[in-house]
């Protein structure tokens, strides 16, 4: 598509920047259903306003102009900015386990240090804590660490040291230490992999559609990264539940996540076959993606038997009902085409089936989170109740 343009542009001077911006006008304007190539062809209610094999850079500045994907683009991109919003978050708000590297400083300050005597003030400082069962209501050990923290001497007798900042990280430290004997938290990882996972799908979709109109190569690779992406999502968003459901049953534990990943990476293997795209696939595509979803059924069964009568149990399956309806309704909504099939032409630019569904991703993906939370708090004041002691990273 280049040469003729340099034919065009052939000309010289004022004319020749008339004559591009002119060239330009028409050649990067929308088209309608019926002038697409087969391949972007999707969609035969959503009647004009299509990009059509515009180059990279006019493709990659269309997300501030108005066409039909562009708030098919910005629900994801805004869905994952989002979710980077609540990753830092959880990363920074709620408490970590012990990080063990922070702590390397301390020998060299407990030498120094009258342990007997900050042993009495603890004691005679503890007891006036609030009551650790109203702490415990707290989804934050923080607050535990904040009151030990105020309880720790501000100064260590028998050290010379007056560096206030180094007394500091020290008492932080110490607050770090013991926190954790109150109030155990466990291992963030499955929590912060359905987290990267929901980022990965949200930023792949969002890229996909603005990108997938370049041409026929760009659509290929873009849409087997959207099925990557939507694989990630569905398999990570398993780790939290069944993790934290199961983590004092390691072999459901092992045997549910290993049954989820390895059911992931067939799909996006499988997805990157070409054949994955071909249009008598699309039912075996579907129902791929929806055996995935529905086989969380399994576990969350599996969960309300073994925890019946626990208020988090119910409170994290309302979630998960909840986040299947939403997907449930985006899914139905997607496959149905509602409501452009009912007025076509009339949702071109927004409120056609494609948004909904993003919107009812979006929604479903931040219910899961908070039910990520409710687990979260659950394991964490309450762990096994055996012998899981899970401090250590
Ligand atoms: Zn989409």
């Amino acid at each position: 598509m280049g040469s003729e343009e340099t034919n065009l542009m052939g000309t010289e001077g004022g004319k020749q920047g008339k004559g591009r911006r002119l060239w330009k006008k028409v050649k990067y304007q929308l088209v309608e259903y019926h002038s697409l190539p087969a391949y972007l062809r999707d969609n035969e209610y959503i009647l004009a306003h299509y990009r059509s094999e515009w180059p990279l850079k006019q493709v990659f500045f269309s997300i501030f102009t108005i066409h039909n994907e562009t708030l098919n683009v910005w629900t994801h991109l805004i869905g994952f900015f989002i979710f980077l919003a609540l990753t830092i978050y959880t990363a920074m708000k709620i408490p970590t386990v012990v990080d063990l590297n922070s702590l390397q400083h301390l020998p060299d300050m407990l030498k120094k240090t009258d342990l007997h005597k900050l042993q009495l003030e603890l004691l005679t400082c503890l007891p006036s804590m609030p009551d650790l069962h109203r702490l415990r209501e707290e989804i934050s050990s923080w607050h535990i660490k904040e009151h030990l923290y105020n309880c720790l001497p501000g100064r260590f007798s028998g050290s010379n040291h007056t560096d206030v900042c180094v007394l500091h990280n020290v008492k932080e430290d110490l607050a770090n230490i013991i926190a954790p004997l109150l109030i155990r938290p466990i291992t963030r990882w499955p929590f912060f992999a359905f987290l990267g996972g929901a980022m990965f799908c949200l930023l792949a979709s969002s890229i996909c559609h603005l990108l997938s109109c370049h041409s026929q190569r760009m659509a290929y690779i873009m849409l087997r990264l959207d099925y990557a992406g939507i694989a990630a999502l569905i398999s990570t968003s398993f780790y939290p539940p069944v993790y934290y459901s199961f983590m004092c049953y390691p072999f459901f534990c092992n045997l549910y996540l290993g049954f989820i990943t390895v059911l992931g990476v067939a799909t996006i293997c499988f997805s990157l076959l070409p054949v994955f795209q071909n249009p008598e696939f699309r039912t075996i595509r579907a129902s791929l993606f929806f055996g995935m979803g529905m086989s969380g059924a399994g576990p969350i069964l599996h969960k309300l038997f073994l925890f019946w009568g626990q208020p988090e149990v119910f409170h994290t399956t309302g979630y998960e009902i909840l986040m299947g309806a939403l997907y449930g309704i985006g899914a139905l909504v997607y496959a149905t085409r509602i409501p452009e099939r009912w007025m076509p032409g009339k949702f071109d630019i927004a409120g056609h089936s494609h948004q909904l569904f993003h919107v009812l991703v979006v929604a479903g993906a931040y219910v899961h989170y908070r039910a990520g939370l409710v687990y979260l708090r659950w394991r964490d004041l309450q762990g096994c109740g055996f012998n899981e002691l899970s401090i250590s990273a």
